[in-house]
């Protein structure tokens, strides 16, 4: 099928803009998640090849922009072994076995995601349209490399299908334990949305060990699996604080600070709101050298509904008043409705609130296995700064 788009449009698909959305389309076309579709200028010249699924803010994504590309089985075993190719390096790394294989968009199929994780391979779906190619993507994905086990989430509303399930090989026996430069993690596939690790944090996980936590105390806030937690306690951090108010995460920390030699004395797990915890360390004089602020976009707990574009400037504000002398506040999002500039934008006017002023002396983006569409904005979500107070 054809579909018209707009005359404003054109250059942007012409030229691989990734996200097929409504307004781009000059009809009202009747479209069917899982349809390809051609997308063609107001005179009928090709553009490129996107197919039909509902994700967020689009209708679709593109595919292809070469005119006699079918889009079949030999179509998907390319991009995945270009995807696989890619990752060589981490493939053959001693130290790190979980990472992403295949990032959507950023490999050129937007709507689904694979991950490693120790032989073990996570497909994500986030479109219905994309799952109705899951055959043919996951017999390329087969006859292209050697796997222990196939698991899958389901990140679209589909009454008929598991949210999370086994699909091929054998199955891991769960936790199942990675390793991320020579640290390790507890993992579950059966725990809702999350896995216990967020890979996409690999490299500032990394760069808070080894340059900012030795003889630190450190405030790890929704720290969930107390990844960052851990990387400073290895890297020689004298005590961490982890606070996340859901309770899976006092166990689940534990088991990670274990399984790397260290012990709870001093790495204590708080379950505890964080706007809670931020009073109640500002009334005790409890003062830290560096405080983690890594949020889900929106969250909603008894005491509080919390979300990124409102209550940034807060969580900065809070912080300053318990940072010691010259402190460090590591701030992520991935948020991608934010971009890179209105983030600091909320950072600088929580400082204000503060009357301090900062320098920013490490700034994060998405890391090498998350490949991302330069064309798109809003696939390289991750932003993270590590801001010094004044
Ligand atoms: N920073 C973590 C990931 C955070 S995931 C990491 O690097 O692994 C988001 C976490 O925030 C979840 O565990 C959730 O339970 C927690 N959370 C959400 N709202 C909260 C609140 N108001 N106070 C404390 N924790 C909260």
């Amino acid at each position: 099928m054809d579909i018209v788009i707009k005359r404003k449009f054109k250059q942007n698909y012409k030229t691989g803009y990734p996200l097929l959305f409504k307004e781009a389309l000059l009809e009202n076309n009747k479209l069917n998640e899982g349809d390809v579709v051609r997308l063609v200028d107001d005179k009928g010249k090709y553009l490129a090849t996107a197919y039909i699924g509902n994700q967020n803010k689009g209708i679709g994504w593109v595919l292809s922009l070469d005119r006699d590309e079918k889009i079949n089985y030999a179509f998907f075993y390319n991009r995945i072994k270009k995807a696989i190719d890619c990752r060589a390096k981490f493939y053959s790394s001693d130290k790190t076995n979980c990472f992403r294989v295949f990032n959507g968009e950023g490999d050129g199929v937007g709507g689904f995601t694979i991950d490693y994780y120790a032989g073990y391979y996570m497909f994500n779906w986030y479109n219905k349209g994309i799952y109705s190619f899951r055959k043919r993507i996951m017999d390329a994905f087969m006859n292209l490399i050697p796997f222990e086990g196939i698991y899958e989430k389901i990140r679209f509303d589909d009454d008929n299908l598991e949210k999370e399930a086994f699909a091929y090989g054998k199955q891991a026996e769960m936790p199942l334990i990675v390793k991320e430069n020579d640290i390790y993690y507890s993992l579950d596939f059966h725990s809702g949305g999350m896995v216990g690790l967020f890979l996409d944090q690999r490299d500032i996980r990394k760069k808070l060990r080894l340059k900012y936590s030795s003889g630190k105390k450190l405030l790890n806030m929704f720290s969930y699996t107390g990844g960052f937690s851990v990387v400073a306690a290895v890297g020689g951090a004298v005590q961490t604080t982890s606070v996340d108010t859901a309770k899976r995460s006092l166990s689940w920390t534990e088991e990670n600070l274990y399984l790397n030699n260290l012990e709870l004395m001093s790495n204590s797990i708080v379950i505890e709101d964080v706007f809670k915890y931020f009073d109640i360390a500002y009334n005790n004089g409890t003062k830290f050298d560096i405080v983690v602020l890594d949020p889900p976009s929106y969250s909603k707990t008894k005491a509080k509904i919390f979300s990124v574009e409102k209550n940034y400037r807060e969580l900065i504000y809070k912080s300053i008043k318990i940072l010691s002398k010259n402190g460090i506040i590591v701030a992520s999002t991935n948020n991608s409705a934010f971009s890179r500039d209105e983030f600091l934008e909320q950072i600088k006017a929580g400082c204000k609130q503060a009357n301090k002023k900062f320098d920013v002396i490490e700034e994060f983006r998405l890391p090498e296995d998350f490949r991302v569409n330069k064309k798109y904005d809003g696939s390289n979500y991750l932003k993270v700064f590590f801001i010094r107070i004044k």
